[in-house]
């Protein structure tokens, strides 16, 4: 089954979203998302200025050899643009080869290991009170697993936080929104809401928390000391993680489980974090992280350590890249836990899917191939608009990680 031909679809539906399509001389078509927030076009260009021309004519079955000439052949190894372009190649002929073979890929990734694929949701409040009120909506709806942010008394803005409306990390604008940090008020707060989410939930329901890189290794270490009467199933990104061993010293002191790697695009970015035992959960994603492919040898590297998956899935992953992660949830071993920040009903449009949500689990169907499609009439009423994430500064003006 030879490629015929392949191209890109950039739409924006609410937030921007890049899609690689590839077609075959026997009609099968497949694709697969390239989603890189705030760098859209820069994964859009490397696809159609620098991989599709050298995919045309080869055989789409070859998944690994395509997988290895894009990674070998480009000389210039991993890093995010390339790694979401080689992403979205074999996303789309993950999908192609499931789809010939008229099966779920789930089961061509060696059948089913669980009859879902544990989500959790997103709870946002302004203060203590409006956060756990979504604690409250959510667990209504079913879900078994909740992270909580909330606003910090004496800061404009914090991650996670939205003054009114649905949150959307991602703003439309020429340039990035500039937000105000300080560590000390934070590292109070952080452990009052989760004392009052205990006392208002029980303890029959998971908590999570993202610290979104904010903290240095010895604050993280606090934190996760704080947090541990709390029983959260993780503390996620707790410090930035180009230096792994960072985390050795949070390991050090405490037991709060810890996620980390939703910016990793490749296996070494998390091998020492992985090897060490220094984190629970890794969280790189198959959009980012290149593809099925290269993110089933992290899980497997993972799996000797007893880490376990929680893929990202914020709404800057287009829902092509949640019905391809639902699948390796579903087939891999060490699955822990699944984002899920529901995407928007323009996006839901664009992208018709086969995956379903019911009680805090989610499905991605039994539809061939990974089971999402794009219409592509719809993706050409949103053309591009730039957004950006915000940006982080200290209260005197110094740069922080946002
Ligand atoms: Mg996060």
């Amino acid at each position: 089954m030879r490629i015929t031909n392949a191209y890109v679809i950039v739409t924006s539906p609410g937030r921007n979203f890049v899609t690689l399509k590839i077609v075959t001389d026997e009609g099968v078509y497949g694709i697969g998302d390239a989603t890189l927030n705030g760098r859209e076009l820069a994964v859009a260009s490397y696809l159609t200025d620098h991989v599709i021309p050298c995919l045309i004519g080869r055989d789409a079955h070859q998944i690994e050899d395509i997988w290895q000439y894009l990674y070998k052949g480009a000389y210039w190894r991993r890093g995010p643009v390339t790694m979401s372009a080689i992403a979205a190649v074999d996303m789309a002929l993950w999908d192609i080869k499931a789809k010939a073979a008229n099966m779920p890929l789930y089961q061509l990734l060696g059948g089913k290991c669980r009859e879902g694929a544990m989500v959790y949701a997103h709870a946002n409040g302004r203060d203590i009170a409006e956060a756990l009120d979504r604690v409250d909506y959510y667990q209504e709806k079913g879900f078994k697993a909740i992270r909580i942010q909330a606003g910090v008394p004496g800061l404009d803005k914090v991650y996670g936080v939205v003054k009114g409306g649905v949150y959307e990390p991602a703003i439309r604008a020429a340039a990035p929104d500039e937000t105000p940090w300080a560590t000390e008020p934070y590292l109070d707060h952080a452990p009052k809401l989760f004392e009052a989410a205990r006392e208002r939930f029980g303890w029959d329901l998971h908590l999570l928390h993202d610290v979104h890189h904010r903290l240095t290794p010895i604050e993280a270490a606090r934190l996760g000391k704080s947090l541990e009467p709390y029983r959260l199933f993780w503390m996620e990104d707790p410090t930035p993680a180009e230096n792994q061993e960072a985390f050795h010293l949070i390991r050090q002191h405490t037991t709060t489980p810890i996620a980390v790697g939703e910016v990793f695009n490749s296996i070494h970015d998390c091998r020492e974090l992985i090897q060490n035992q220094w984190i629970d959960y890794i969280r790189a994603t198959i959009v980012h992280a290149g593809g099925i492919t290269h993110l089933r040898r992290i899980a497997a590297l993972a799996d000797l350590y007893q880490v376990r998956t929680g893929c990202h899935g914020a709404t800057d992953l287009s829902p092509v890249c949640m019905g391809a992660a639902l699948h390796f949830d579903l087939s891999v071993p060490n699955f822990g836990v699944q984002e899920y920040m529901m995407h928007n009903a323009e996006t839901d449009a664009v992208f018709p899917h086969a995956y379903t949500y019911a009680d805090g689990y989610m499905h991605p169907g039994e539809a061939p191939g990974h089971g999402v499609d794009i219409d592509e009439e719809l993706a050409a009423k949103y053309p591009y608009t730039p957004a950006y994430l915000p940006v982080a500064r200290l209260r005197d003006g110094s740069m922080w990680n946002w």
